[in-house]
């Protein structure tokens, strides 16, 4: 099974996001591809509502199961509300001041839910041009799991591998980039998870778009992309699935 999976951020208007849901519901796609869309998590229950039985995510969870949380979503209710998926450690997160113990507490939490955690990680433009990328990523990799002890044998995750530099402007990263990371973040789940790690899903994130999706979709590290900006509109949304099938 491969994964192409939409985060629209928050690009879009509740009519709009609407609007693409019934876009999403009646594109056909490859049946070996599991596709799911993370709208904005007040638009959650009405874009369900259109996409059936079709899966959707939420892009962030709250940090505790219930309680003093202002703000923050219920991993708990996003499930009951039917979401499948939760991204956790996007990098505008990160960039908005999470730090890894947070995140780590938010992975925790959404596997405790039920849902499948789709873990973040991604060094930035500095940190890659100084040999870094390896060890940051490794790093926030580790530290993120730190919370979920044993549900880490028991539950279901994915990891997205999104350099920050990628994300949203254009400049994805080469294949070859990709193939290294991957690697070396199933080396280190295996570690940390043993057998397991080997088979769990890492998806490429990072202006992916319908002219680089099947690069990336050769990879045989690769197990699906998350799409930001170029899953937002319909006629790109369209031409992504075409590009997949
Ligand atoms: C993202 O935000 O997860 C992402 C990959 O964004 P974009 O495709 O716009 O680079």
């Amino acid at each position: 099974m491969k994964y192409f999976f939409a985060n629209w951020k928050m690009y879009l208007k509740e009519s709009e996001a609407l609007a693409l849901a019934k876009v999403v519901k009646t594109t056909p796609c490859a049946k070996c591809f599991t596709v799911a869309v993370f709208p904005s998590a007040i638009h959650l229950r009405g874009v369900k509502k259109i996409l059936g039985s079709r899966p959707c995510g939420v892009q962030d969870v709250g940090h505790v199961e219930y309680g003093a949380a202002t703000g923050e979503t219920s991993a708990f209710e996003a499930k009951k509300m039917g979401a499948k998926y939760t991204l956790v450690g996007h990098s505008e997160r990160r960039r908005a001041g999470e730090n890894d113990l947070f995140i780590a507490k938010k992975f925790a939490v959404a596997l405790k839910a039920g849902l499948i955690p789709v873990l973040c990680v991604g060094e930035t433009e500095e940190e890659r041009k100084s040999g870094h990328a390896l060890d940051v990523v490794l790093e926030q990799l580790e530290s993120s799991m730190r919370e979920a002890g044993e549900l880490l044998k028991t539950k279901d995750f994915i990891v997205a591998y999104e350099p920050v530099w990628a994300i949203g402007t254009s400049i994805s990263a080469k294949p070859s980039e990709v193939s290294e990371m991957h690697l070396v973040i199933h080396k280190e789940l295996s570690m940390i998870v043993g057998e397991k790690g080997v088979k769990t899903p890492i998806l490429y994130g990072g202006s992916v778009t319908a002219n680089n999706v099947a690069e990336y979709l050769a990879l045989p590290a690769v197990s699906g992309v998350l799409v930001g900006g170029a899953s937002t509109k319909a006629k790109e949304f369209k031409a992504l699935i075409k590009a997949l099938c």
